[in-house]
């Protein structure tokens, strides 16, 4: 039987992509893409999650 882990592991990927989700623009951590960070939840070139 699987049995599914409960402690959600997530919290550091979110540490590591530092994105201001303040300023104009942003720089991808994965692609080096500038983009505005503001209402976007992910790059627009790779895709990487960063809201
Ligand atoms: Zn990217």
């Amino acid at each position: 039987m699987y049995q599914e882990a409960s402690t959600p592991t997530d919290e550091r990927g979110k540490a590591t992509a530092a994105i201001n989700m303040d300023a104009e623009t942003a720089i991808c951590p994965a692609c080096e893409t500038e983009f505005n960070p503001q209402g976007a939840e992910r790059c627009p070139d790779c895709g990487l999650r960063i809201g």
